[in-house]
């Protein structure tokens, strides 16, 4: 099969229709065998039953129905698995993506040799309040991910060799960062197409503002987990032992210092009238608390079903 179009929707029922039937016609003028597979979040509205109209009509059409609302990476996860097609592509279920950018995206996945092609929304037809936020997250994102050529990470319109799919998890809310997944298991050609935005014609987004504030600690955690994942020793270990050692350093002076002062006739105090020491002691308690958090660590991912989790491309 060429092509596997995957949508996850929630409460979009009056769009499907049509965006069905723009896939098909897509698919038909280019002669592409197809599949394209709604995964329906747990909507409220009519969508299930606007899928199972579709699916007993047209035998491309596959529907996978969540029995209450998870979020659209946890969508994007099942359809990613039951994919079929050698070329993957994601879409929203809401038109403002269209379906008239397939053709080329493919072309760039199975001619220009792309692992995952991003499209961009160069001119975005959405609400400044969310276009300047945009902005930012995408500059961070580039930054975090090193992923360089990248305008639009989290552009629902994306195209995947099969592959890069199937060797990838998405889960909680990382659909914003499937590149950087992507990436990060070794699928390092990723390209961008500058792709058409329209205006939302049914219906109102899924997601408020708070998805800056989560899309930022997601990155956060994404970072920490793509370099100290597997090695939380590396981290806590350094900074608690830097931590431990200057609080001691601290200690031995103080200490010292009053030891000195005493033995040399000199004016001394209580070394617990000194704010160094209390500085010191800081120090040391936070500093074996970071290694020990170190020590957790290592147990937890010794134990996690990720530590020998390699992506072999070929053996011989
Ligand atoms: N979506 C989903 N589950 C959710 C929220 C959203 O499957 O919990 C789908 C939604 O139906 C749409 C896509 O994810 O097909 C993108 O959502 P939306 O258009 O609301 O986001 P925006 O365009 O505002 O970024
Ligand atoms: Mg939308």
């Amino acid at each position: 099969m060429d092509i596997s179009v995957i949508v996850p929707l929630y409460n979009e029922a009056e769009s499907l229709p049509e965006l069905h039937a723009w896939i098909q016609r897509v698919m038909e003028e280019n002669g592409f065998s197809y599949e394209i597979i709604f995964v329906n979040d747990g909507s409220t509205d009519g969508s299930w039953q606007v899928i199972e109209d579709l699916a007993a009509r047209f035998s491309e059409v596959k529907g996978i129905k969540f029995r209450r609302n998870y979020g659209k990476s946890p969508a994007l996860f099942c359809g990613f698995r039951r994919a079929e097609g050698d070329v993957v592509i994601t879409m929203d279920a809401d038109l403002q993506d269209s379906p008239d950018e397939i053709p080329e995206l493919r072309r760039m996945i199975v001619e220009d040799g792309y692992d995952l092609v991003s499209g961009y929304k160069q001119k975005r037809y959405d609400p400044l309040s969310k276009t300047i936020p945009t902005k930012l997250f995408n500059a961070t994102a580039r930054k975090v991910s090193g992923i360089k050529n990248l305008h639009d990470f989290n552009c629902g319109l994306k195209a995947y060799r099969r592959d890069v799919v199937k060797n990838i998890e998405v889960y909680g809310e990382m659909h914003r960062y499937i590149p950087y997944l992507a990436k990060e298991a070794g699928f390092t050609k990723i390209g961008e197409k500058v792709v058409h935005h329209q205006a939302r014609k049914y219906g109102s987004t899924k997601f408020g503002l708070d998805r800056f504030v989560n899309g930022y600690l997601d990155l956060l955690s994404l970072w920490f987990l793509s370099r100290f994942g597997l090695k939380p020793m590396h981290v806590f270990g350094l900074l608690g032992s830097l931590m431990f050692i200057l609080g001691f350093i601290a200690v031995l002076i103080v200490g010292f210092g009053k030891l000195y002062a005493m033995s040399a006739g000199l004016p001394y105090r209580l070394v617990t009238d000194s704010p160094y020491f209390f500085i010191a002691l800081t120090m040391m308690i936070l500093g074996t608390q970071l290694f020990v958090a170190g020590f957790l660590g290592e147990l937890i991912s010794r134990n996690s079903n990720l530590r020998n989790n390699y992506q072999i491309e070929k053996e011989l």
